[in-house]
């Protein structure tokens, strides 16, 4: 049995004082406890400091959006693996579709952050989805294939602990538009099956594979009942923490 997991991604959003009150009030909501669900948060690198302190004490656990795969080093603007588990971060966010597109993550640098990530000792949220253009054309599958083997390609079976999957459509991120349950559940038991083909059948079985696209309190019910869906990875709703919470509970 697969342990749901509910990650919210801030993005470039909140002040210092709304991150720490968000992160405040999410660990009040949660003080009897999340249940059956893991709980994630990754606030602005610059934050992170002060997100970590607002949560001591409580179950929710830190990541950082993105970081660099060298050592520290002559990297201008940049923040090294080693510093986002110096700040207290036991997860980082890789290959996100806005990073993809917009700050020239190739599949090839997402495999060499998600080797360096797991080498680091932190966990990887794994980030893939198609393009509308890609799911007209046909190409989801071919798509979600060449994205995760490549996402995978630096890291041997020993290091699949701490390994999560998410899949977003990128067609739905920030859009309001949601995958159906069925493409949801048809994408994410595509991407179940190359984890089992590329390791095997025990890692297939146990990689946590969340959905994210426009998940909001409404909907977060249907998507994580299908038995595939082992969660969610949340932006817009993320960042109130009556939505966030209430994603949880779905959970
Ligand atoms: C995301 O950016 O990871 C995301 C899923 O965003 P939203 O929930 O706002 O669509």
């Amino acid at each position: 049995m697969r342990r749901k997991l509910v990650a919210g991604n801030w993005k470039m959003n909140t002040r210092r004082d709304d991150a720490v009150a968000l992160a405040a009030a999410l660990s009040v909501g949660l003080s009897g406890g999340s249940a059956s669900a893991d709980v994630i948060v990754a606030p602005p690198f610059v934050w992170l400091d002060a997100v970590a302190s607002a949560l001591d004490g409580s179950d929710i656990q830190l990541a950082a959006q993105n970081a660099w795969c060298d050592p520290p080093g002559a990297y201008t603007g940049e923040i090294a693996l080693e510093m986002v588990r110096d700040v207290g971060c036991n997860w980082v966010i890789l290959g996100h579709s806005e990073r993809r597109e917009m700050f020239g993550d190739t599949d090839e640098l997402v495999g060499r952050k998600t080797a360096a990530a797991k080498q680091a000792g932190l966990g990887v949220i794994l980030c893939v989805g198609e393009t509308k253009d890609q799911r007209e054309a046909g190409e989801t599958e071919a798509v979600l294939s060449r994205q995760l083997l490549a996402g995978l390609d630096g890291l041997d079976v020993s290091e699949t602990d701490g390994l999560v999957v998410a899949y977003e459509p990128v067609w739905a991120i920030g859009t309001g538009l949601t995958a159906t349950s069925e493409q949801a559940e048809s994408a994410h038991a595509h991407l179940r099956n190359e984890v089992a083909v590329r390791y095997n059948a025990t890692v297939g079985e146990s990689i946590r594979i969340l959905y994210g696209g426009s998940v909001k309190p409404d909907n977060a019910s249907e998507l994580m009942s299908q038995s595939n869906v082992d969660g969610a990875l949340v932006g817009g709703a993320s960042l109130q923490a009556e939505s966030f919470l209430a994603i949880i509970q779905a959970a």
